[in-house]
């Protein structure tokens, strides 16, 4: 492979600046069936690439091996209107005459290695995969839309979004909260300011060494109190990074898993229940049912289905507890009272064995969460439950990525506490619905 199969004379200046992509040379082609055929613009420099493997310089051209990717190019300053182009790359794979090891693939920046777009079509697809469905944003731009790319093609814009956010001022309180997601749980990171709440990420999974990347980001000076879900993982995780907060679970805690219980009660033994939205209208305190005509139907539901009613009647009793000044002892004795038949609440008979210590700690805090606490969590976690099914990248994408931080200017620098629930919530249940009603990309 001594002679170059091009040389100088075959580069098309013209398209070369067209193409605009400052690593790669336009050749003139004569095939119609490829789109440009580009090579790097080393080819025709001296530049010696260094052996991965040994450093060395002693390395030469074995073989070429031909790329095919899709590349957009924008048409105005606006990026409203666009061109998609086919690539045919000649990538060239260098040997080390030194170590005689390796043989590698010259490397490029214009495209991430495997991946059948260029850079800059991969971030306008990411783009729009945001808070459209990747598949609705590929036909916008006329590409295949694989299902396999997209973890990658959003990866690659995460990294640079998150890259650009400022970084995050420690809040005084934080709470930590599983969301479920398709079956699967990611905690939610929250943090609170003037009474109200703000996320500040979702995390992968509930493993204490994921959490503890996280925390150890912030400053544990600043950290005060901690509501945290009763998980063990979690809780070892703030317990190592703030041993000195008081680390408690909140009554906003018991209720969600105690509602959670209930709802997979409802699920298997509430099928055919005579009343509509039963899956809030079972759950909530019956004096704040929001219709008062749903009262008999319930009634009459029960009759036929014995382990629902004692289950409705046993989280019924938890909800009017937690409605007064309820105390250890009241969690205790209802916990020892689930009715034998109803297993689904003895998980949350666990929790308030196994993390007493920290309910009674925040039965003694001296600042107890806002009054709109439960109802933020509430909404984050409903909103993240509804989303249509994606992988977790795309999720804390959508999430956490596609809405604005809410920031503050300190001593001249930029920090950012998070999105405030209420905007997160709002904005989530909107990319849901242009995903779910399969709206058009790039029309709006
Ligand atoms: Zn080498």
């Amino acid at each position: 492979m001594g002679k170059k199969l091009y040389t100088k004379e075959n580069i098309s200046k013209a398209e070369t600046e067209w193409l605009g992509i400052p690593e790669l040379v336009v050749l003139k082609t004569n095939r119609d069936d490829v789109g440009l055929e580009v090579v790097h613009r080393r080819y025709f420099e001296d530049e010696k690439l260094l052996c991965p493997a040994c450093r060395s310089s002693r390395t030469r051209c074995s073989k070429i091996v031909d790329r095919k990717l899709k590349d957009l190019l924008w048409l105005d300053e606006d990026h409203k209107t666009f061109q998609i182009i086919s690539l045919l790359f000649h990538q060239r794979y260098m040997r080390c005459d030194n170590c005689g090891q390796s043989v590698f693939p010259e490397p490029t920046e214009f495209g991430e290695k495997g991946c059948k777009f260029t850079n800059r079509l991969s971030d306008a697809l990411a783009d729009g995969t945001f808070q459209f469905s990747y598949k609705k944003v590929c036909q916008h731009y006329g590409v295949p839309a694989s299902t396999a790319s997209v973890g990658e093609v959003m990866r690659r814009r995460i990294q640079c979004r998150e890259s650009l956010l400022p970084p995050v001022r420690t809040p005084h309180i934080i709470s930590i909260v599983e969301v479920l997601f398709f079956g699967e749980f990611y905690p939610a990171v929250l943090g609170i300011w003037d009474d109200e709440v703000y996320c500040l990420d979702i995390l992968r999974d509930s493993s204490e060494e994921t959490c503890g990347a996280f925390l150890k980001t912030l400053d544990a000076n600043q950290v005060e109190t901690i509501y945290v879900d009763p998980v063990d993982s979690l809780f070892s995780a703030v317990n190592q990074y703030f041993p000195m907060a008081s680390i408690v679970v909140t009554d906003e805690a018991i209720k969600r898993y105690a509602r959670n219980a209930m709802l997979d009660i409802i699920h298997s033994d509430g099928k055919r229940f005579p009343v509509v939205h039963k899956d809030r209208r079972l759950t909530v305190l019956h004096k704040d049912l929001d219709d008062r005509t749903v009262v008999p139907r319930i009634k009459e539901g029960m009759k036929s289905r014995p382990r629902l009613q004692r289950a409705y009647n046993h989280h019924q009793r938890l909800l009017e507890l937690m409605e007064t000044k309820w105390s250890m002892e009241d969690l205790r004795t209802w916990a020892d009272q689930i009715p034998t038949e109803v297993d689904e609440f003895l998980a949350v008979g666990d929790i308030i064995d196994i993390f007493g210590e920290q309910l009674s700690g925040f039965l003694t805090l001296g600042e107890k969460p806002p009054n709109n606490y439960q109802f933020a969590v509430q909404g984050i976690c409903d909103a993240i439950k509804d989303m249509p099914h994606c992988i977790f990248d795309v999720m804390r994408g959508r999430c956490i990525f596609s809405i604005t931080h809410d920031t503050m200017e300190e001593n001249g620098e930029l920090w950012r506490y998070g999105i405030k629930s209420s905007r997160l919530t709002e904005k989530i249940n909107e990319i849901s619905a242009n995903i779910r009603e399969e709206r058009d990309y790039g029309y709006q």
